[in-house]
Parts: C-alpha cells; structure tokens; sequence
C-alpha cells in the first residue's frame, strides 16, 4: 500500500476531504507517518503563519494541491505558534498501525480519526502554557434578560460563573483575560456590546445559538458531574447555566469526549469583588505595564512565590480584591503567620520549591495526554505534602489561622498513593509511556521476568555471534539489526563462500552480504515477543497507575490548591519582611488613612538606579476632606502619588501587606482611574475622546464607597475649555458620586472652588527653588502650587535656548493678567526676537492651500478614517 503518491482524488484525499469537512473553521493537521500534513488553503494559511515551505502534492479537480507538513516529534512548537496567531488546529491521527491495517487486507489508507481540537482556551501542554498564569477559556450567555458569564482554566481544572450585566462585562474580562471567549452569535450584533467584542475579537469563538440554552446546559453540567440536581453547588442563574453548559460542551467537542477533570462550578459574586475596569487595570499597570510587559507591572513586583500554582493564585487574588473585611482578615491573618515566623516561612518555602505542578498534570492524566513525568510529578509534591503537614502542625503553631488550617487540612494524605508511585516509577523517565521502560525494576515480577528475557536472548545473540565467527572462521562476522529486516548475519563479500546452507541469503550490499539462519530467527522472535509484552505489560501498570490517581483526583486537586494557598501566603509574607511593608486594617466605613506611603513599582525602581531609599514616603488621609486636589508641577510626582494610593488599596483588599508605614481603609468597592491616556487610534479615538470616555465612565458609575483618581483632566483641548470640563466633573465628584477622590491637575483656578465645596482639600507637591533651578522635593503637603514650572521641564528636556527665554518672557506677561491687550502687544512688538528669527530662517512664503487645511487640522481629534479622508483632500490639492 502506498499512501505517498495518488493520484487525485486518493482513497487518502478522500479520507481527508471528508474528515475536513467534520471539522469546520479548524487548520486540520492530517498525519501521514512522521508528519502531520496540511493541505489546500490550510496549508496556504499555515505556511504562511509559520514561515515553512509550502509544496504540492497530486492534483485535484485538476489543480495541483497545495500541501505543508510539520514533524510529529515538534508539533508542539508550530502549534504554540498557530493557536497564538489566532488559529483553532483539529489533530488527526493515525488511530491504527499501518501494520494492522495492512494486515486487515491492505485495502483503503490507515483509519484516522480527529482526537482532538486545539483552541487558544483549551491548552494543558506545558509547552503551551504560561506557568505562571490561568488560560481561562470564558463564555457569555443571556437568558431572561440577564448576562452570564463562565470561566474555565482546562489546564488546572478551576471552574467558576457569576452573574454580570453589559455594563460589567469588560471589567470582567479584562481581569480574566481569557484565552478564548465564546458566546452565542446572537451577541455579536447586540450595538451595546460592540465596542467590547471588537476589542476581544481575536478571541472570540460566536456558536450556534442553541449550544447556550439553559436547559440543556442544566442537564449537560448534571450528567457531567453525575448529580441529580445542582443545588449542592450553588443557586445558578440561568444566563450563569447557560454560559457554563456552553464551556463543557465545547471543551467535549474539542476533547472528543474525553471527560477532563473540572472542579465543581463556584460562584463568584459581582459584590464580593472590587470592580476595576479594563481601562484602570491597564493604567495602573496590574498585570502588564503599559508597554505591554509583566517585568515592572505590580503582579511582577510582588511576585516572591516559589511554585506556579502559587503564582497563578497570585495573579487571580491580585486581579480580583476582596470587598468583605472579614475575608480579607482572614488572608492577612495567614501572612502575618509568616510574617512573624522567619524561619518557619523559609523552611516551607524550601520544600515549596521541591513541589512541581500538580494542577496542570492531573488534568494532562485525566485526558490521557499524560505521561509518567506526570506521575513523577505528583509522586513528588504529594510527597511533601507529608512533611508540609508535620512543619504547621509543630507545637506552639496552634491554633492555625483559619485559612492556614484549611490548607493544613486540605494537603491530606497521600502516603500509599505516593508509596506506590515512587516504588512504580524508575528515575529516569520517559516523556510518553508508550515509549516504555519508566517501571522501576522490582515493582513487578512478571514485568522483571520479561525484561530478563528479552536481555537474556540478547545476551544469547552475542554468544551465537561468537560462535558463527568461531565455527566459520570468520573474524569479521557480525550480527546485526535495524527496522527493516530486524536481526542478520553480516560477512563481507569476498567471506561469502565460507558459510554453511543453514545460512540463508537475506541482502546483498555494496561489498557485504547479509544473512539469516532458523536459529537466529527463533531468538529474534523471541525478543520481540519478550519486549512486546513487556510494552505492554508496563502500558498495562501505566493505566493503573492513572486509574488510581484519577480515583483520588478530588484529593489530589484539594492538595495542590492548599500548595498554591501556603505558597502565596508565605510569599506575601516574605514580600512584606523585605520590603517594609505593614499590614493594613481594613474596614467598613469609608476612610482612607495612609500614612508613609510608597509607589511599590516606582520605589524599586529608583534602588535599582542606586537611588535606595531615594522614595519619598507620603501620607494621604481622606476624612472630611474627601477630595483631595493635588497640585505642582510636571515631574514631581503627582502621579505617582495617586497611583501608589490606589495600589495600595488594591494590595489591602486582595490580602496583602503594603507598602506604608500604616494604612486603614474602609472597603473600596470600585476602584476608578483616570490617568495618561494614550491615542486609542484602534478604535478611532483621539486622546481627548479617550480622556473623555473614561470620566465619562467615572461619573456615571462611582458612588460612595468607591475611589478614584484622576491624573490631568481636560487636556487635550483649549484651555478654557478644559478648565471648565474639570471645573464641573469635581463638582459633579463632590455632590452626586460623593467618593473618595485624588484629583491632580495644572490648572490652578481650581483651588478656588475649595472655598466652595467642603469637602475638597488642595495639596500640594513641595518644590524648592534653589540657585535658579528647581528641585522636586516629591513632598505632599497642603496647600497649592504657586506655578507650574513647565519651563523648567522644557529647559530638562532640551528645548532650544531661544524658546525657553522666549517662553519665559511670555510667561511673564501673561501672569501680569489683563491677558488680550498684553498678548495682542507681545505679538506686535517683540524685536528682538522676531530679528533672531528673520536672520536664522528665510522669509515665510505666501500660505498655501494645503498648509492653511495643515493649520487647522487638530490631529488629536481625528478619527484615523478622518486622518485617510484628510490624506485625500491633501493629495487633490498637490500640483499633478
Ligand atoms: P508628575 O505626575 O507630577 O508629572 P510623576 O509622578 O510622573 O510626576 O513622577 C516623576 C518622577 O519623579 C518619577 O518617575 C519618579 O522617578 C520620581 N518620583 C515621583 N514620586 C517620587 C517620590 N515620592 N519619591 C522619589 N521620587 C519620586
């Protein structure tokens, strides 16, 4: 049979064809031996996204077919390469051997069948994966009128829903930041969503609207976890339902069935959990810095755990603060157990670092994508768990903090699972089972039995070679094997007419010939078969293995989510020794009293430069004075102050210490931000739209309980109208959202409405003018900025001499006030300076057409549709 060179159509292409069809909206990677092959566009697309070489195999419908192929061995790295560019991969395997099928008469190609579907949001290879962080694969429902939304990271088996609205969706995701999203395709068309969807387009997976009903979904997750009803896991909403019937429906699509090990559903309340939108979470640099990278985000910052799960945990109690005291109590209990226990933190942290990821592993096993490195794997860290055990179980520990006797509790024991697994396994392991020879010698006596036989005929094939060369006086003479013809005899040519009849011609090569004889053949059969059924002994002791793992799964996974919990609260702990940090008291009640705080990006940040110690501790104390309006100029460091307070808050909510000398805080349930925007030209918006958006969102959203900063507000437009825009928003703040507020700004003409609203404060960053020059003291103090020193920035930054002066002199008679008659003069008589001007530069010439249209043109405010449609105007206006 030979399935390499058909003609089109091949009973193969037929096979393919039909499979590709089974498969929609899928690269499908088909394997041909070796190789899984792409074929027509598939192959075009691939190609091209991983830069390979694109060939033609047969024709069909009389054109040639285009045709690429990567190795079985690394598919895993072109995978990685086409889920991250935004493809779905269906893996179609050989689910029979070519010999089989050539022994099942030869007729039509190997069977093959799809085993599976690769989607960005249903990974759980390692080398897919980012350790240290959930891949959550999310889907949205509606049902009665209410949004639902499911998350599931496949890979660790965490799976939670809670009930959202339209409004509530972005921040949602945008703190998941799932892989893939998938929602019914009506949702696409809904105008309310559309800004949002476009945003997460690349991972978007729309399905048929009926895969979201919430009565299938309901009966889908009961036959899933085998219950009669899912009130033991909590009272779901039906959008909820739908949306998490949704997800195990397509993770059984994508697994062909296999059932993965899924936590049952938790459900997380919108109220339990600070909301901070998209455009916050970015701002203050989160998860990622606003160039887009983890070093310098605060997630990166605080990071000290020592095993990914606890990293994970890290990132998902970062992006999602509590807002329930005592829970919060509860965590900061638990750090602060390690925190005054030195020595016992890095005890567990030593045997923290010996446990590998158990999460990611259970999950492989339980799809049977597993392999005994997996084993090994959990062999290890259920190990420690043992000794984790005895180390908080030391007298003069109890009582436990409640979370940390939970954990306690939850590393259970494993001491026969681990028994076994360790007496199981060989040191040295394989990555697949099927490869073999990962059963330690001693765990089976039919397996040893085995073992010593194929060796031991091995051992007899050395002495039969022996043997022929002694009994034929061939010195040379030599056995050998390879794939094809299995054991021979080989002599070389001119030794041939030495040998007996029993030798039986088997080749002829370039100057050797290669031979068999019956007792030759015996042993080798006798290996084969020893060696076979070794195999398949060992694949036989694998699945037991795995049978009893996946038997204690709910264990197992309760083991490893104690690891994670003591990993973090250890790593928090030994974040907070290091660095100075306090435990906050946070509360109910709507104060907010930090005393000595620091930025913790920014104060690394300037030791790394050498500056130790340079960061300047300031307080920020909301009483009475909700609003704080903080003035001074660029540089000096009004935005780092906001930003430091709202970290902090954060860190306090989510169960960590912080950076300060004390910090009290009444619960924050929103957490707003309103600093630097950028041009967000992806979705045709000038700075000052974006600006704009974002406040927008803060006044109509922010209530009582809620804070927010705002960094320069009303920028991005003239003055006098910025003024005014920032003039009303912190009347709006004062009366109506009545929250805490930290509101810099350069334009001073707001302090005066201090008089006006009680509840505003001015503060002010301290500069000290020495010798001519400024010096940036970063102080808070109260009172407002006399200037705004933009000059001084100017002159730091290298502007041209001649324009600071001149700026200078402007400055000067603005200030004088009566502003119209003063300016219409400097324009007129500035001689000079206009002299400078005329002998550095040539005569201006006569305006033109297209510099008049350039004139008046406020990139800010362009669309990038209005920047191409100005682009057009610009180019009727050149001379042809
Ligand atoms: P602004 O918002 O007033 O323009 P920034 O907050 O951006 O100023 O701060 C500018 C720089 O000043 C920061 O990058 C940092 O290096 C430094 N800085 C800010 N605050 C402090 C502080 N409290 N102590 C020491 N250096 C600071």
């Amino acid at each position: 049979m030979n399935e390499y060179s058909p003609p089109a159509p091949s009973p193969v292409m037929a096979q393919y064809l039909e499979i590709k069809e089974a498969n929609p909206g899928c690269l499908l990677f088909f394997r041909m031996g070796d190789f899984f092959e792409l074929f027509f566009d598939d192959a075009v697309a691939a190609a091209r996204a991983l830069d390979i070489a694109l060939t033609k195999r047969g024709r069909h419908d009389g054109a040639d077919i285009p045709m690429c192929g990567v190795p079985v061995h690394t598919a895993e790295t072109y995978l990685a390469r086409l889920i991250r560019a935004g493809f779905k991969v269906a893996i179609c395997d050989q689910i029979e051997d070519p010999a089989e099928a050539r022994r099942r008469g030869g007729k039509g190609p190997v069977r093959r069948a799809v085993t599976r579907v690769v989607t960005a949001g249903t990974l759980t290879e390692e080398g897919l994966l980012d350790a240290r962080r959930h891949n959550y694969l999310a889907g949205i429902a509606e049902a009665g009128g209410e949004i639902g939304l499911a998350w599931l990271d496949l890979s660790t088996g965490a799976f939670e829903l809670m009930p959202t609205s339209e409004p509530g969706l972005a921040g949602d995701l945008a703190r998941l930041m799932p892989g893939e999203i998938l929602l019914p395709e009506r949702l696409l068309t809904r105008p309310t969503l559309f800004e949002l969807l476009a945003e997460w387009k690349p991972a978007l997976t729309p399905l048929p609207n009926p895969r979201f009903e919430s009565e299938a979904a309901r009966r889908r997750l009961q036959e899933f976890y085998g219950v009669g009803a899912l009130d033991g896991f909590g009272g779901f909403g039906r959008a909820e339902l739908a949306a998490a019937g949704a997800l195990v429906d397509y993770v059984g699509l994508t697994q062909q069935g296999r059932a993965p090990h899924l936590q049952p559903p938790r459900q997380v309340m919108p109220a339990s959990v600070m909301q901070i939108d998209a455009a916050t979470r970015r701002n203050l640099e989160l998860a990622a810095t606003l160039a887009g990278e983890r070093k310098g985000s605060l997630a990166a910052t605080i990071d000290r755990t020592v095993t990914a799960a606890g990293a994970r945990l890290l990132t998902e109690h970062l992006g999602a603060p509590l807002t329930e005291p005592h829970a919060i109590a509860a965590r900061l209990d638990a750090v602060e157990f390690f925190a005054d226990r030195p020595e016992l933190r890095a005890g567990l942290r030593e045997r923290l670092k010996r446990c590998p990821d158990i999460e990611r592993g259970l999950t492989r096993l339980s799809l049977g994508r597993g392999g005994p490195r997996d084993l090994a794997a959990l062999c290890q860290s259920l190990g420690e768990t043992a000794t984790l055990r005895d180390i908080l179980a030391a007298p003069g520990l109890v009582p436990l903090p409640e979370r940390l006797a939970a954990a306690q509790q939850g590393l259970g024991e494993h001491g026969v699972l681990v028994d076994r697994l360790g007496r199981a396994l060989d040191a040295e392991l394989p990555l697949f089972a099927r490869d073999g020879g990962f059963i330690a010698p001693g765990y089976s006596d039919e397996l040893d039995e085995w073992r010593g036989l194929r060796d031991e005929s091995r051992r007899m094939i050395a002495a039969l070679q022996a043997r022929y060369a002694g009994e034929t006086a061939i010195g040379a003479l030599k056995i050998r094997h390879n794939n094809v013809i299995g054991y021979y005899i080989e002599v070389s040519t001119n030794h041939a007419g030495k040998l007996g009849p029993e030798f039986i011609h088997r080749q002829t090569m370039a100057g050797a010939q290669r031979y068999t004889t019956a007792e030759l053949a015996d042993l080798e059969t006798k290996i084969a078969s020893a060696a076979e059924r070794a195999l398949a002994l060992e694949l036989r002791l694998y699945e037991d293995l795995v049978g009893e793992v996946m038997a204690r799964r709910a264990e197992i996974a309760a083991a490893a989510a104690a690891l994670a919990a003591l990993d973090l609260s250890a790593a928090l702990a030994e974040l907070a020794a290091e660095a100075f940090w306090v435990r906050p008291i946070v509360e109910e009640g709507a104060g907010f009293e930090i005393r000595g705080g620091r930025h913790p990006a920014v104060e690394v940040a300037l030791a790394e430069e050498g500056r130790g110690g340079g960061f300047v501790a300031n307080d920020c104390v909301l009483g009475d004075d909700r609003i704080w309006l903080v003035t001074g100029p660029n540089m000096a460091g009004k935005s780092t102050f906001l930003r430091q307070n709202a970290l902090i808050a954060i860190l306090a909510q989510m169960g960590s210490y912080v950076p300060a000398r004390s910090a009290r805080i009444g619960i924050i349930d929103r957490l707003f931000s309103r600093v630097g925007a950028a041009d967000d030209l992806a979705r045709g918006r000038s700075t000052f739209m974006v600006e704009m958006v974002e406040t927008a969102a803060i006044l109509n959203q922010a209530g009582p309980r809620s804070f927010v900063i705002l960094d320069e507000i009303g920028r991005g437009t003239a003055t006098f109208d910025g003024l005014s825009i920032a003039w009303a928003t912190l009347e709006h703040l004062h009366a109506v959202n009545r929250c805490r507020t930290l509101f810099a700004t350069h334009y001073h003409e707001l302090t005066a409405l201090a008089a006006k609203l009680p509840a505003l404060a001015c503060h002010t960053m301290r500069v000290k003018e020495w010798k001519g020059d400024v010096v940036f003291l970063h102080e808070v103090g109260p009172g407002t900025a006399d200037r705004s020193y933009g000059i001084h920035v100017a002159k730091l930054a290298g502007l041209p001499k001649a324009v600071t002066a001149r700026a200078e002199e402007v400055l000067s008679v603005l200030e004088k006030g009566e502003q119209g008659g003063a300016l219409a003069r400097l324009a007129d008589d500035l001689p000079l300076f206009s002299a400078a001007r005329r002998r550095a530069e040539p005569a201006p010439p006569q305006e033109s057409a297209a510099e008049a249209l350039l004139r008046d043109t406020r990139p800010d405010e362009l669309t990038p549709r209005e920047a191409l449609d100005l682009i057009y105007r610009l180019k009727a206006l050149a001379p042809e």
